[in-house]
């Protein structure tokens, strides 16, 4: 039987109401499946660590997280809580630099019964990935920014090849990897080339790696424009790369596609690392209320799974991250479920017994869209 160590970081706010009915689930997919087995490690670290403790993140505890599996993580930060200079407290981003954890996957997916944003008909079919560059980008500067005098201040953009090189290899392997599922197999460089020379040099280095998968078509879009398709369009897409902070800004457009960011899943993936949380963020008008919606961080789970499983070649893993994935398709399908972020009634426990009581009644995942899935690899 195979255990798998993971390192789990509630953080703070909401991120501490979604992750423990995450862990319920998880093992009971586990159970179900029957080939594997989770342990997890429960870690301390976020705003409200620092502010008990003044540290927000002690090195023994990235140690910890750095020696499992993999790392789930809720949510960190706390809008009051911050450093002195203004910036809130949040590991997650030292996680991302210290594992070098390049790709941040962020699946936009519908949930057939979550009622659609967009009115036009293909909007249920939105079914696109976005890769954020997560390692360097305007993010490079979070720490190194010049804020000293009264009347200015700047942030650098670093764009480096080595990062470029291994973030658009991932991109086109991934489309391909889609693209046998009925995925149209393409990728598409957002970036604002046409005005800063560091997008450029960030499009002439996909244009170079473009060439070694002719089999995947290679599109380009601005980001302004691509703020524009991805609400006249969004069915259009399939693979997006983007600079760190153009990633950051899609994700949430994408959230919003799909019902809200309690939908929206990540995960940020290295060579040997990964840790896998809900894109949204603490959610501070929320917290304590029982109002989360657990399903990104539940899909962001899903996606740890499948992960694992690749990393570990047990094709069991794939069915058990389809089982979560299905349980969330049909506790949604018949309109019924309507979380309270798209003005419905139901929060984190209903939704999360509405998806229990689907995983435990199916019993076959190889019945659904095959399309199901392909995120991580
Ligand atoms: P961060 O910058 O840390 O990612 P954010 O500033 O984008 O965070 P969030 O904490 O993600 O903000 O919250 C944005 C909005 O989405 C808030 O109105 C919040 O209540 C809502 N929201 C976030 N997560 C959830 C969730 N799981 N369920 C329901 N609503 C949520």
């Amino acid at each position: 039987m195979k255990i798998w160590q993971i390192a789990v970081l509630e953080g703070d706010g909401v991120g501490r109401e979604v992750m423990p009915v995450c862990l319920e689930l998880l093992n009971a997919v586990a159970n179900k499946v029957g080939t594997f087995q989770f342990q997890f490690k429960h870690l301390e670290a976020g705003a409200d660590l620092f502010q008990r403790t003044g540290e927000a993140f002690p090195d023994a505890t990235f140690q910890e997280a750095k020696s499992a599996d993999a790392i789930l993580l809720g949510a960190m930060g706390i809008p009051e809580v911050r450093y002195p200079d203004g910036r809130e407290i949040a590991p997650q981003l030292d996680l991302r630099e210290r594992l070098g954890l390049f790709a941040g996957l962020r699946p936009i997916r519908s949930v057939q019964g979550v009622p659609e944003v967009l009115s036009h008909p293909l909007a249920s079919k939105i079914d696109f990935v976005i890769i954020r560059e997560s390692t360097e980008g305007l993010f490079a500067a979070r720490n190194s920014g010049e804020n000293n005098s009264n009347d200015v201040a700047k942030d650098s953009l670093v764009i480096t090849r080595a990062a470029c090189e291994r973030l658009f290899h991932y991109a086109f392997r991934l489309a391909r990897k889609r693209s046998r599922r009925g995925y149209p197999g393409k990728v598409t460089c957002v970036d604002k080339a046409n005005v800063l020379s560091s997008y450029a040099f960030f499009r002439k280095i996909f244009k170079e790696i473009a060439e070694e998968y002719p089999d995947v078509k290679a599109d380009y879009c601005y980001i302004d424009a691509m703020a524009l398709n991805l609400v006249k369009i969004p069915w259009e897409f399939d693979v997006l790369v983007a600079e760190n902070m153009f990633g950051d800004i899609l994700s949430d457009l994408g959230a919003a596609l799909i019902g809200g960011m309690g939908m929206a899943p990540s995960g940020d993936i290295g060579e040997n690392h990964a840790v896998f949380q809900p894109c949204h963020g603490t959610a501070p008008d929320i917290i304590g209320k029982g109002m989360a919606n657990p399903v990104a961080m539940l899909r962001s789970a899903a996606m740890m799974v499948e992960w694992l499983g690749e990393k570990a070649g047990i094709p069991e893993a794939h069915q058990a991250s389809r089982f979560i994935q299905l349980g969330i398709d049909k506790a949604f399908e018949g309109g019924e479920l309507l979380p309270y972020e798209l003005g419905g009634t139901a929060g984190t426990r209903e939704i999360f017994d509405a998806i229990m009581e689907q995983l435990e009644e199916s019993k076959d995942v190889s019945d659904r869209s095959s399309r199901n899935g392909v995120f991580c690899s």
